[in-house]
């Protein structure tokens, strides 16, 4: 699997040909890319309706490629009704689907929103998974989820104000214990300032089987 970071919590992920975006927001401060550098996408999902999280930039990615576009029931309903886009899945939390060989899963997340509830994704392809937590604060049933799902690589947010902070996803490490961990959801703006090396350094303690890969806006990482 391919990760790039297109900063703040959005992600390309690519593997096994397929091309997946978590939460597009490209039009954010550090996005290296726009909605019109996008040729290529075939599932776009939302974790929750904050414009931090790229709504309005995946109906668009959507309506270019062709994609399939995945949120919980009620923001994918929005999808699908106030936007017009065909290729929907209105997943709830607990929920899968396959798409072309992919399959998606809703998890729950501890935070808040305006439509239907706020959720992350465990995404599986042939070669591998990943867990994309989306905005949250810590719950211990994240540990069902790595029980669940075993997912290879985890991207968790240490921003504080809004989500966890590095000890908090360091513990996240701990319970889900993937072989890599990413971190995500900081330094955007002031109030979500974070140490992503602190980060590093308390995974290093509490689970030193998972390695930590932290990657700038632009940056990609085979794992
Ligand atoms: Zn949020």
């Amino acid at each position: 699997m391919k990760f790039t970071s297109l900063g703040h919590a959005s992600f390309r992920v690519e593997s096994d040909g397929k091309t997946v975006f978590v939460d597009p927001w490209l039009d954010g401060p550090t996005s290296p890319l726009s909605v019109d550098d996008v040729e290529v996408a075939d599932i776009v999902l939302v974790t929750h309706d904050h414009g931090d999280h790229g709504f309005s930039e995946a109906v668009k990615i959507c309506k270019k490629t062709g994609a399939y576009f995945v949120a919980i029931n009620e923001l994918a309903i929005k999808a699908k009704e106030q936007e017009g886009l065909e290729h929907v899945h209105t997943l709830n939390i607990g929920g899968s689907v396959e798409i072309d060989g992919v399959t998606v899963t809703l998890v729950q997340a501890f935070h808040s929103c305006g439509t239907g509830a706020p959720t992350g994704f465990v995404v599986t392809f042939s070669d591998g998974s990943f867990y994309h937590a989306g905005d949250t604060g810590m719950f211990s049933s994240m540990s069902l989820i790595g029980e669940l799902y075993s997912p290879d690589v985890a991207l968790l947010p240490i921003g504080s104000y809004y989500v966890m902070d590095e000890e908090q996803a360091a513990l996240a490490v701990h319970l889900l214990n993937p072989k890599h961990a990413i971190p995500m959801h900081y330094d955007t703006f002031p109030a979500i300032k974070a140490d992503p090396e602190k980060f590093k350094t308390l995974v290093s303690k509490r689970n030193p089987s998972t390695s930590v890969t932290v990657l700038a806006p632009g940056e990609s990482v085979e794992l």
